[in-house]
């Protein structure tokens, strides 16, 4: 995987994060593809899931402990991927929840959370520490191998627009104009390029990064999907139990995909 490939894809996630705040910031587009971006929430937490457990962990036990001579050495192996997938699951827990006085996936429907100034700035940054593993992701799972690259790059394209959309709804419920809405989603969608950068940089100088990367950025997409989408789906779900089903077309999509690109 050359770097001109790596920022190309990296480009284009970052990409989907601004088409989701263009769709709020025209009101008459919002409400027709409100719908739409319900489904694509389903749909990406199914795909994310599935890429997550059937596509990353296999290649991070064959980083970690594929070499190993002897069973102590590959279960110290394994318990280092699993202490970086925490870690990476619990950064984000903090910078999207703890650190962040409101965050949640999907239209900001509570504008009184984020009414004080430094709120909405807050979810913002932690947002943008979570996109920024976005490209991580994408871009470790390329370096690792192609088909898993390819894979890893849908299960991100597919929350990117729901997740422009949620960084631009927030700027806009805390009373902040269109413009400032959008300038947020080329924050976070800058953010996710830097981390496609960071990878691509580090691989040329340390080959060794993306075994520590892999399992960390794996932690942060856990955290999105299982953390973030699921209880967003679950959210829409009193209103129309069939979006939850789209969960499972989004593994049925993936698996489809996994058995067409091997
Ligand atoms: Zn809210
Ligand atoms: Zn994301």
């Amino acid at each position: 995987m050359n770097v001109g490939e790596l920022l190309l894809f990296g480009s284009l996630v970052a990409l989907a994060n601004v088409c989701g705040g263009v769709l709020l910031a025209r009101p008459g587009t919002f409400h027709r593809s409100k719908r739409a971006l319900r489904y694509l929430v389903a749909l990406g937490a199914g795909f994310m899931l599935s890429a997550i457990f059937i596509e990353i962990m296999p290649e991070v036990f064959a980083l970690w402990a594929g070499k190993a001579t002897s069973d102590v050495a590959a279960s110290e192996g394994v318990l280092g991927a699993m202490t970086l997938l925490l870690g990476g699951y619990l950064l984000i827990h903090f910078f999207e929840h703890t650190i962040a006085p409101h965050f949640h996936f999907g239209e900001e429907t509570h504008p009184e959370a984020v009414v004080r100034p430094s709120a909405a700035y807050t979810a913002i940054g932690g947002l943008s520490i979570h996109t920024f593993f976005d490209g991580v992701s994408v871009a470790s799972a390329f370096v690792v191998d192609r088909k898993v690259g390819l894979l890893v790059f849908v299960a991100v394209l597919l929350h990117k627009v729901p997740e422009g959309f949620t960084a631009a709804s927030i700027m806009l419920a805390s009373g902040r104009t269109p413009a400032r809405a959008l300038g947020a989603t080329l924050i976070i969608g800058a953010a996710t390029l830097a981390g496609v950068l960071c990878v691509a940089l580090l691989q040329t100088r340390a080959t060794e990064a993306v075994v520590y990367a892999l399992p960390f950025s794996a932690g942060v997409t856990l955290y999105v999907a299982a953390s973030d989408l699921i209880p967003e789906v679950n959210h829409l779900e009193h209103k129309n139990p069939f979006v939850s089903l789209v969960v499972f077309v989004g593994v049925a999509l993936f698996y489809a995909l996994h058995v067409l690109i091997g």
